[in-house]
């Protein structure tokens, strides 16, 4: 494709490495700036990571909570649109006390400080297991919607993704579409974007998660070499030839 006017990313899995933040960071947001293009994060953490990248990082917009919440940079300030309706965060926070009441031995993600239109349950360390089938018939009986990434299994009220975030940002803050625009991930919940932008890349550890995958990206990086950010940064400077 062309030079993207819009690096979309997800964050764990596609922006970081072994789990943490490497120097391969700064060089993606180097590669961005030689590409011209403007880069935004798409996460499924909290609005607090939001503010924190933004905080120490180039980053002019970050969409954090799934797609609930866009956080954008004015001057000095940062402002945040909640994508999701009062009501649906009021009903959001009932269904998480009753989760708490029903569930024994039930917390959340230890991000959850400040967490707004959705709730994250961790899965590197808990062992869901039956606690799974009676927290997802909980979720289900309320009409609560819920997915997996490769950190958590997070839960909203309403219409919200990554996808709806994404098309709400080009909508309004942005000149372009999402023709001139890419999105790099690697797990469940980079899917609605995978069905949706046409230029969608996922680093080759999604193959972790391939055949349960619904919607695949149009490309799919192979080999070690392009796993996590390092399959960002290769194809970014693919695209600087
Ligand atoms: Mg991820």
């Amino acid at each position: 494709m062309a030079k993207p006017k819009i690096i979309f990313s997800d964050f764990d899995g596609t922006l970081t490495e072994r789990g943490l933040i490497s120097p391969a960071l700064f060089d993606v947001f180097e590669l961005s700036h030689r590409l011209d293009s403007e880069m935004i994060v798409v996460t499924g953490r909290p609005l607090s990571w939001s503010h924190f990248l933004m905080s120490h990082t180039p980053l002019k917009a970050s969409i954090s909570e799934g797609g609930g919440v866009i956080s954008i940079r004015e001057g000095k300030r940062f402002k945040d649109v909640y994508l999701a309706p009062k009501e649906d965060i009021e009903k959001l926070k009932s269904i998480t006390r009753i989760l708490f009441n029903e569930i024994s031995d039930f917390y959340l993600s230890d991000d959850s400080t400040g967490r707004i239109t959705d709730r994250a349950i961790e899965l590197d360390y808990i062992e869901l297991g039956d606690n799974e089938e009676r927290i997802t018939e909980i979720l289900d009986a309320n009409e609560v919607n819920y997915s997996k990434s490769n950190v958590h299994l997070n839960f909203w009220v309403g219409d919200i993704s990554k996808k709806n975030s994404v098309e709400y940002y080009l909508e309004n803050y942005s000149t372009y579409n999402k023709d001139e625009c890419i999105y790099f991930g690697d797990s469940l919940n980079d899917q609605s974007v995978f069905s949706w932008m046409e230029n969608s890349v996922g680093v080759s550890n999604i193959s972790r998660v391939l055949k349960v995958l619904k919607h695949k990206p149009a490309t799919i990086l192979q080999g070690n070499n392009n796993k996590e950010i390092h399959g960002v940064k290769n194809y970014l400077k693919s695209l600087l030839k």
